[in-house]
């Protein structure tokens, strides 16, 4: 009786450290884009988590103690960039295990030498699409015994991806010098280039919460008014506190301004996480504010 109880115990004991085991994320991603792209092709195969929280700004993100050890544990782990990950201290390997494949997405992307543009590549429709097919790669090393159900899942998401990008790259092409006005931090220069329109940023600084001058608030209030602005598009998940001064000084003058959001892909908010938002999702969004604020809606 005794042996059997011992017995049970230790049945109990292997069966909790392999749930624990399986409840480890094998794939951890840093950032929302190369989660999003690990997530839709993994379906319900592998696990991915992503480390900054939603909500939270990227430019921000330091990883808990408990992060940490997830990192370790992982099998794949998937940084932006040094230049954005900053906290890795330009050495990945201080942070993985002797198990973990890191990968640095900015190096799958063949990336044009502009560190603005490069910082916030993902941001660029093209980029996405490249590093999506590359992680795609990855997750098949890591469990070929599904491969076919990580292609279909890749061709799946690759060809609505691509349906949407060629949509608004033939929409925008008819359209001439398409200028669209932008309250956020500069982070869409990637975006801008890749569907050949300019997003004239308020702020020159490519992170997030620089302080305005009132000369430069000033200097733009000008610009909407002598272009004869009526759409000012602003960053995602910041509340739009410089966007709201200049709609309060133009109403001054009897100027209606419209606040529409343009999506930088940084992060997504509680709410769309919750619902899966993806990728796509924010590029279709991203497409029916352009053309709100160009007279298709
Ligand atoms: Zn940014």
């Amino acid at each position: 009786m005794k042996k059997m109880y011992i017995l049970l115990i230790l049945i109990l004991f292997f069966l909790m450290s392999a749930c624990r085991f399986n409840n480890d994320s094998q794939i951890v991603a840093t950032m929302f884009s190369q989660y999003d792209a690990a997530k839709i092709i993994s379906g319900d195969k592998l696990k991915v988590s992503l480390l900054t929280k939603p909500g939270d700004d990227a430019h921000d993100f330091e990883p808990t103690s408990k992060q940490l050890s997830e990192i370790k544990r992982s099998k794949l782990f998937l940084y932006t960039s040094y230049e954005m990950d900053t906290w890795l201290n330009r050495n990945v390997k201080k942070v993985i295990g002797k198990n973990t494949i890191a990968i640095n997405v900015s190096s799958l992307v063949g990336l044009s030498g502009n560190p603005h543009e490069d910082l916030h590549f993902w941001a660029g429709t093209n980029n996405y699409l490249v590093a999506l097919e590359k992680i795609k790669d990855e997750i098949i090393k890591l469990d070929s015994v599904n491969k076919n159900y990580y292609e279909e899942n890749y061709d799946a998401y690759n060809k609505k991806l691509k349906q949407l990008d060629d949509e608004i790259l033939a929409y925008l092409k008819e359209k001439k010098d398409v200028k669209l006005y932008f309250s956020g931090h500069n982070g869409l220069e990637s975006f801008s280039n890749h569907y050949k329109i300019k997003v004239i940023a308020l702020s020159s600084t490519n992170k997030p919460d620089a302080d305005l001058s009132v000369e430069q608030i000033k200097n733009l209030i000008n610009e909407i008014k002598n272009n004869n602005v009526s759409f000012l598009f602003t960053e995602e998940l910041k509340e739009p506190r410089v966007a709201r001064t200049i709609q309060r000084e133009l109403k001054k003058d009897n100027i209606d301004l419209n606040l529409l959001e343009l999506h930088g892909y940084h992060n997504l908010s509680a709410e769309d996480f919750k619902n899966n938002i993806s990728y796509y999702d924010i590029l279709k969004r991203n497409f029916v504010n352009i053309k709100i604020c160009l007279g298709d809606n």
